[in-house]
């Protein structure tokens, strides 16, 4: 029937741009079909193509931050940069008695900007509930990592357990989320907690812990030297139980995660080639998020970034938590990673920020536009094909 037939065609539109970003390759001359939202094709674009939606710049599946703490965007701009990861840690420790309703606003503030900075979905550490109402209603999808630690201390194990046990089951899956209960940090979770973990995760599809994001933390398991001793010290924890296993902390790790699960190393800016090569002889699941600015904003280094790619592990990006950086932005991570490692090509860069992060995450129709897909669709305006400084992103929807 011709009016179906017309109705129909109107439902799907077409779009074009100067570069399109399928996922995996850009493409020029090109055209993305969506019906609904959902992918139906990307082809090369004809001469005299009609109704084509056209962008300046570049077009791209819905960005994926695959590190994030949103209950801490309340913590914006109150600690100081530059100090290390230890200090940060007891600036953070020590700030409470935060008014509620101040920490809910800025998790919609945020939870809102990030879906308009072309943000699909995140990975986001929950140490708390409070972020659950906003998640329920989201359109981004989040994957909540209820974060458990002890602090090495076998006496806080049960205590600490049952209060994120807690937090892990005010979390649900609906609205397309997902959760998973993770370990904190090697230097801060024992291994019966890591067992219990495990347990409490039976079937879950991915992991994350923190890893390497300080010298400090290598030192601390290889010999016991470097600050951990003092920091644990300063805040009133005996760590005299400890007993350092003569390895870098990630090793630690791989002891007493799941090895069956997807893993999700976070951080890794001590992380060098063997440590890179022994966690995929461990696990063939293993992805790096990699939060450049809150790097620099701590501890003022970067990854190396030349080990990943030489051994070819699969990156993400993550934008860590407004404690640690200026803005929860996938694009401004790409800006200062590209800024310092211009050797990157910019197809890998852009893969580590949608498809490599929705596998990491098993969010199976986001990060790629492949037919059947519901990714989103974001513009990097001022996009010239490789240089992403001067790029403005804008969600089109
Ligand atoms: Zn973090």
């Amino acid at each position: 029937m011709p009016f179906y037939r017309k109705n129909l065609n109107n439902m799907i539109k077409k779009y074009s741009a100067d570069f399109i970003f399928d996922g995996e390759r850009l493409h020029q001359n090109a055209l993305i079909e969506f019906e609904q939202g959902i992918v139906k094709t990307l082809r090369t674009k004809e001469e005299h193509e009609e109704e084509v939606l056209y962008y300046e710049g570049l077009l791209l599946p819905g960005l994926i931050n695959t590190h994030c703490h949103l209950e801490l965007s309340h913590l914006f701009g109150k600690v100081p940069t530059g100090t290390g990861l230890l200090p940060f840690l007891r600036h953070v420790v020590s700030m409470r008695d935060v008014d509620q309703r101040e920490v809910l606003d800025a998790i919609e503030e945020q939870n809102d900007l990030m879906w308009k900075a072309g943000i699909q979905a995140v990975g986001d550490i929950s140490n708390k509930a409070d972020t659950a109402a906003t998640k329920a209603k989201s359109p981004i999808q989040y994957y909540s990592f209820i974060e458990m630690f002890d602090m090495m201390q076998a006496s806080f194990t049960q205590q600490s357990y049952d209060q994120y046990e807690a937090v892990y089951h005010q979390f649900d899956r609906a609205n397309g989320n997902n959760k998973a209960a993770v370990p904190h940090a090697p230097y801060t979770v024992t291994q019966d907690l890591f067992e219990r973990i495990n347990r409490l995760n039976e079937g879950t599809s991915t992991i994350s812990i923190h890893n390497q994001e300080t010298a400090h933390e290598d030192q601390y398991f290889i010999n016991k030297s470097g600050g951990f001793s003092d920091f644990y010290q300063s805040i009133g924890i005996n760590d005299e139980a400890f007993s350092p296993t003569g390895q870098p902390s990630i090793y630690y790790a791989m002891a007493h995660m799941d090895a069956a699960q997807k893993t999700l190393f976070i951080h890794n800016t001590m992380t060098t080639p063997d440590h890179i090569k022994d966690a995929y002889a461990w696990n063939k699941q293993v992805f790096w998020a990699t939060c450049a600015n809150a790097n620099l904003y701590i501890e003022n280094r970067l990854p190396d970034y030349k080990a990943f790619l030489d051994t070819n592990a699969t990156l993400t990006i993550g934008t860590d938590s407004l404690s640690s950086n200026w803005k929860l932005s996938i694009l401004e991570e790409l800006k200062t990673i590209q800024k310092y490692n211009s050797f990157i090509p910019i197809e890998l860069l852009l893969r580590w920020a949608t498809k490599n992060g929705a596998a990491a995450l098993s969010f199976d129709t986001l990060g790629s536009f492949e037919a059947g897909k519901k990714p989103g669709l974001v513009q990097f305006k001022h996009f010239d094909g490789s240089n992403l400084q001067s790029c403005e992103v804008e969600r089109i929807f």
